[in-house]
């Protein structure tokens, strides 16, 4: 019999009363594994068989930590089905502790370096791309044009230039301007436009009539350029203006050669998307390996996705390197909560039907496989949505958990490249910056063979640890940052569109 056929679960803490079922059909009722337990009924792969009999009301522990309380009795061997979950209050934010348990530093890691573009500004780009930024959704039509035509005509004179990418966004008109939550997505496209891929060269297309003016994109003093629309003399008019001035930073832009750059330069944003229960298992423990070499290389890694770290939250302000970093930390909870609330949704909202169909019960579940991101680092500084990351370390962006509008908050916080994990499958990915999809499972990886790019399912079946898949990504990013190898999202062009985080009221 091989491995894959024994029947197999995973209990990731000893205090659990429920584990996973590893094998990819499932297990049938009667299965008796190796330990005594033997299976009252069918369980799917993912989901959860009791490990001890649970009384009505009694609680549900996975990691070591409370997911549900259970609706009715189950027995030992039952299948833990989402309708025997019962949802537990999410941890109180004025009772957290803050820097309680501050993880000490790990040791650093020397030498490693990547081939990267130094810009002026001191930062590194790992891509050499001219990003042209618009002030309004009325001008995207015109810049599709305008890049479609430098994409075939003008690119090819300058092969040191990977891309022109139009950062087209639905911001800019009939939006209130001055709401206070207004500034979230006005810093998002700020920030994007001065993205550390694009070399400093900033180019604005506009339309002219606009509630986001251009000049707020390109102040007044900064190195920048505007091509407004209402001033040109017609459609050919407009694209030939767009072209030329994107030639000239073209130019310049090609004169740039990769040039050694400490792994300190780097920006690495780590997100989940089609998660399941192998998430918190497999890929997500593997990123956060790899996530702490990153922080003892000195880089900056970010994670977020507000609404997944929310119920487990309190296993995190006690990592804050010190009390304002934990209170900023709950800060970000709080505005996230209270903006739930004005919508009247709540946090039942996530998981999706997916994720449910992956074995996870609710959001608690997902939030503690989702934290196994972060790895073991002290959380040295929070971001508001769409904020530039200003320091090293460990950071916690706060950003919701939809995939496309993480993408581009974590964009705008200066992010490189992108880790994600997925156990369902998404084909996700960026024109700006690469992403790296790590699977849960091998089923995964065999299924969409050309879009994983590391498999962490290898973990589960015992073939690989943590650690070893840790490395594996760790040394994948320094190559993908210096352009040595390719993710298959890079390699099909599979680019989402920007979606910008707009909390603030649209008129
Ligand atoms: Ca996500």
């Amino acid at each position: 019999m091989s491995l894959n056929e024994l029947p197999l679960y995973i209990q990731i803490n000893p205090l659990d009363n429920v584990a996973i079922i590893i094998n990819s059909k499932g297990l049938a009722e009667g299965t008796r594994f190796p330990c005594g337990l033997e299976l009252k009924e069918y369980v799917p792969q993912g989901h959860k068989v009791t490990l001890t009999d649970l009384a009505s009301g009694e609680a549900i522990i996975r990691y070591g930590e409370v997911i549900g309380y259970a609706a009715s009795t189950v027995k030992r061997g039952s299948w833990m089905k989402e309708s025997l979950v019962m949802l537990p209050t999410p941890p109180e934010l004025d009772e957290l502790p803050l820097a309680t348990k501050i993880p000490d530093a790990l040791p650093p890691l020397e030498g490693y370096t990547f081939q990267g573009y130094r810009n002026s500004d001191g930062s590194a780009g790992i891509k050499n791309i001219l990003g042209i930024t618009t002030s309004v959704q009325c001008v995207s039509g015109v810049l599709d044009y305008a890049v479609s035509e430098i994409k075939k005509e003008i690119l090819p004179n300058y092969p040191n230039v990977h891309d022109v990418v139009a950062i087209n966004h639905t911001y800019g008109c009939g939006v209130a301007i001055n709401a206070p939550d207004a500034e979230i997505p006005i810093r998002t496209i700020q920030n994007i436009a001065r993205h550390p891929n694009f070399g400093g060269e900033l180019l604005v297309v506009g339309l002219g009539c606009e509630k986001l003016a251009p000049s707020r994109l390109v102040p007044a003093g900064e190195s920048g350029s505007i091509v407004s629309l209402q001033d040109q003399n017609g459609f050919t008019n407009m694209i030939q203006t767009i072209k030329e001035m994107a030639e000239e930073r073209l130019i310049s832009l090609n004169r740039r050669q990769r040039e050694t750059c400490p792994a300190s330069d780097l920006v690495v944003g780590l997100q989940c998307g089609g998660s399941d229960a192998f998430s918190g298992v497999t890929a997500n423990p593997a990123v956060g390996f790899a996530a702490d070499l990153l922080v003892r290389a000195g880089a900056t890694v970010l994670f977020s996705e507000v609404t997944e770290v929310r119920d487990a939250v309190h296993l995190l302000t006690p990592r804050a390197t010190d009390e304002k970093v934990g209170k900023d930390l709950i800060k970000e909870m709080r505005w996230y909560d209270e903006y739930l609330m004005k919508g009247e949704a709540d946090r039942s909202a996530n998981p999706s039907p997916g994720n449910k169909k992956g074995g996870l019960s609710n959001v608690v579940e997902k939030s503690l496989g989702s934290i196994a991101k972060s790895g073991r680092s002290p959380i040295s500084g929070v971001l508001s949505p769409g904020e530039k990351a200003a320091q090293k370390g460990l950071l916690f962006a706060a950003t919701p958990a939809s995939d496309f509008v993480c993408g581009t908050l974590q964009l705008a916080s200066g992010m490189h490249l992108q880790v994600f994990t997925t156990g369902r499958g998404t084909p996700y990915g960026l024109a700006m910056a690469p992403v790296i999809k790590v699977s849960t499972r091998n089923a995964l990886m065999e299924q969409w063979h050309d879009l994983i790019d590391v498999n962490a399912g290898q973990i589960a079946t015992g073939e690989a640890s943590i650690e070893d898949v840790g490395w594996q990504l760790f040394h994948f990013i320094i190559d993908v940052a210096s352009g040595r190898k390719q993710t298959w999202a890079e390699k099909w062009r599979l680019h989402n569109d920007l979606a910008l985080f707009n909390p603030a009221p649209v008129t």
